[in-house]
């Protein structure tokens, strides 16, 4: 055997110069014609399939390619089409395909949501009154396509069944198992057909598996595996997991298909010990996912070598597929394009271009290559192990300042609980009764970006930029003092992305050139990567703050990204833990806060918006990452004064199951959105007693329309039947930065007028 098999489970779709995207709003805004919108969709399709190829991958994935998302061309598929799209049958034309991602004038988009603990969203299906029938056999036209025109034995993939229903909305739990009933017909036709043209392999994705699931779900797994076997007795299926490993090892190994995929970089001790403790189907192949899908640096050959040398003790070689963990739509494209990088750090980065090679590489040393390969397979072995180690050796990586003593030394408690805090700040401030502030941002209005743009251009100087700010600063210090609002922002003009805006000003980030990966539909994210001991430079918020607290009698709130945040929106180094990642970030913070405090900024907030959507999928891992969630979050929060009161804010209303650990924060005043939880966040407060200072979104900030005094009055007094007055503030959902200015000030100066009336009758 000279290789062994090699594959990926998807590949990005957005194109090396994000042609992807470009094509994709041309023809929104009817620039492109469908035919040609098609044509060049078509085209960068079928190079990344000729790119796999050339690179020697033997198992070629199809129908991973999407006009939009995977899921909603699933349920399109099954003719899965809410009613208001009013739709007809037969395949879902291009146009109410679009209409259900984004909506239309008479029709609101279906939700989007995240996909598992991953940064991309998907088309919720909805499957309210659904009667799913095929339209059209997608992965048959994808392999098809790709053996007609490249002569590509492709291996179509498919989201399963289980994890589509899971994902879907509109039905009850118990609903599920007749649900099914219905489907199944439909995917086994799917897989019959694919059977019949002589497809070898196909790829059914159940991520869902990795979650905890019930013993009546895994019978019901079960019996659709069966059912889907007897539809296409002929045809391979590969039922792929990933993101974590299976907790259902057995009954997962146990389903009646051809082979199994597991995920051995986000699943791995526990992947590789229920493969010791209770082997493996001898009649299955075993797609090992050890090429991380996730992250953009490049593995550590050795280390993985060794990986597949103990699988191999319990799964042959012949039978093992070597394979990235997931698919690699989760990564950028190519690293070759990011030569201004520091070349210790170009060098160990592995975009879904070079994972191709990787992938290929290890199937090949694996093998154990015939001795005329062997030269250059031990070359490249030591070429991967001096590029790894010449990272980790650089002074980058090694920052004193940044080490697990200087994390265990500092400060992660308040000097005096809060009720005490609480007295300090009520005798300080003197605030009115159900104070009012908002979130950070205002509007970043088009002569906002231009004026950035041209400033990285060089094109207008620092000082010119630096007043340019001062002048909205100044501007918006005014309105929000006419307005009366009592603890005031500067309102964030000077920052592109709240993560991006810390990473350039720490040590120990990067930011690519090219490295795009798609978040949603067009919309792609260029996370910073932290590749670097995190450590604190030079003061990064202090000057605008101190120049808006200048202008202004009331307290200014100084304003920071939490490090649970900027961890989750980031792609990390790998060879420390994200929790370590988590400290050294939180360490700077730290710094941030301190220097803020020494400026006479004396109430900060620390945004984490991202606390909780970085929740494992398993939940018995919950806990862990919360503690030191926590713990970050409070290292980089209580080395202040006990007079200093520190904020925090959080855009979801998910909240009930975490509300302990959020607590556990011990901020003096939170801030949640709330009126997208259409008052389930209410409730949580009857089962838990809430006495830190917390304020509740009274108004909705993603729409332009400007609610009513009477509805925010509403809101306000629906949440006061729950909450101790004495502790509520009043402050919109969220930051207002995507907002226009007249429709801010307005919605700003009604959410004032609705304090002043709840404020007269308490
Ligand atoms: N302070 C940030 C802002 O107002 C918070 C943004 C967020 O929560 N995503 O824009
Ligand atoms: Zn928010």
């Amino acid at each position: 055997m000279s290789q062994l098999t090699s594959s990926v489970l998807g590949y990005p779709r957005i194109g090396e110069n994000r042609e992807w995207k470009k094509a994709l709003e041309s023809f929104w805004k009817g620039d492109l014609e469908e035919a040609a919108f098609l044509e060049t969709l078509q085209a960068i399709r079928l190079n990344n399939l000729q790119l796999q190829q050339d690179k020697g991958i033997s198992l070629i994935p199809v129908n991973d390619f999407t006009l939009y998302d995977q899921m909603l061309d699933t349920s399109t598929m099954f003719g899965i089409v809410p009613a208001r799209f009013e739709y007809a049958g037969g395949p879902v034309p291009v146009n109410t395909y679009y209409a259900i991602a984004r909506g239309t004038q008479q029709a609101q988009a279906s939700e989007m949501t995240k996909w598992f603990n991953t940064n991309y969203h998907y088309i919720v299906p909805e499957l309210k009154d659904a009667k799913p029938a095929l339209t059209e056999n997608r992965p048959l036209a994808a392999y098809r396509e790709a053996k007609q025109k490249l002569g590509i034995e492709g291996k179509p993939v498919i989201i399963g069944l289980y994890t589509f229903l899971k994902l879907s909305k509109g039905y009850e739990a118990k609903e599920l198992p007749e649900l099914a009933e219905k489907f199944i017909p439909l995917y086994g036709q799917v897989l019959r057909e694919l059977e019949q043209e002589g497809v070898q392999w196909v790829q059914i994705d159940e991520p869902i598996l990795v979650t905890t699931l019930s013993e009546e779900e895994l019978q019901l797994v079960h019996s659709i595996y069966t059912q889907l076997r007897e539809a296409a007795p002929g045809l391979n299926i590969l039922l792929q997991t990933y993101f974590d490993a299976v907790d259902h090892y057995e009954a997962v190994a146990a389903l009646p298909v051809q082979a199994i995929g597991l995920d051995f970089v986000h699943g791995l001790e526990q992947n590789v010990s229920s493969l010791e403790q209770y082997g493996f189907p001898q009649d299955k192949l075993l797609g090992a996912g050890v090429v991380d899908g996730r992250n953009i640096w490049r593995s550590d050959y050795k280390q993985k070598l060794e990986l597949i040398e103990k699988i191999a003790l319990i799964v042959p070689k012949e039978r093992i597929i070597v394979q990235s963990s997931s698919s690699l739509l989760h990564v950028p494209v190519t690293a070759k394009h990011e030569t201004a990088l520091p070349a210790e750090l170009r060098e160990t980065l592995a975009f879904a271009e070079e994972k191709l090679e990787e992938v290929v590489w290890l199937s090949t040393a694996a093998a154990n290559a015939d001795s005329a390969n062997e030269a250059s397979l031990a070359q490249e072995l030591k070429l991967n192990g001096e590029r790894i180690y010449n990272l980790s050796a650089s002074p980058a990586r090694n920052r004193k300042a940044a080490d697990a003593a200087a994390i265990a030394a500092h400060p992660s408690v308040r000097q005096k609980p809060f009720a005490e805090r609480q007295k300090l700040h009520q005798e300080k401030w003197q605030l009115p009764f159900l104070p009012t502030t908002t979130i950070g941002s205002f509007p970043q209005t088009t002569d906002v970006r231009s004026a950035r743009q041209k400033w990285r251009k060089n094109e207008l100087s620092s000082e010119s930029y630096a007043s340019f700010i001062n002048e909205k600063i100044k501007k918006w210090i005014e309105i929000q003092e006419e307005l009366n609002i009592d603890v005031l922002v500067h309102g964030e003009f000077e920052r592109t992305d709240m993560v991006e805006f810390f990473g350039e000003k720490l040590d120990g980030f990067a930011f690519t050139r090219n490295g795009w990966v798609q978040s949603y539909g067009s919309r792609c994210v260029k996370p910073p990567v932290i590749y670097g001991d995190v450590v604190f430079i030079e003061p990064m918020t202090v000057t605008e703050s101190v120049y808006a607290q200048s202008l202004t009698s009331r307290p200014v709130k100084g304003m920071l990204t939490g490090p649970i945040t900027i961890l989750n929106w980031s792609f990390p180094r790998n060879d420390i833990t994200r929790e370590q990642v988590a400290y050294q970030i939180a360490l700077a913070l730290s710094e941030e806060v301190k220097a803020l405090e020494a400026a006479g900024i004396e109430m900060i907030q620390v945004d984490e918006p991202a606390l909780r959507e970085g929740l494992p999928l398993k939940r018995s891992d919950w806990d862990a990452y919360l503690k030191w969630g926590v713990h970050a979050f409070k290292l980089s929060t209580s080395d202040v004064r006990d007079t200093t009161q520190i904020h925090t804010h959080m855009c979801y209303c998910e909240f009930h199951d975490i509300i302990d650990s959020i607590l556990a924060l011990d901020a003096d005043v939170i801030s949640i959105e709330t009126s997208r939880s259409h008052g389930e966040l209410i409730h949580s407060f009857e089962e838990h007693t809430y006495d830190q200072g917390i304020g509740l979104g009274v108004y909705d900030i993603h729409s332009p329309r400007v609610p009513a005094v009477d509805e925010m009055v509403r809101n306000i007094e629906r949440a006061l039947r729950v909450l101790d007055p004495g502790i509520f503030w009043i402050n919109p959902d969220c930051g207002l930065k995507t907002r226009g200015e007249a429709e801010t000030v307005a919605a700003l100066r009604n959410m004032m007028e609705a304090t002043y009336q709840v404020r007269k009758q308490l």
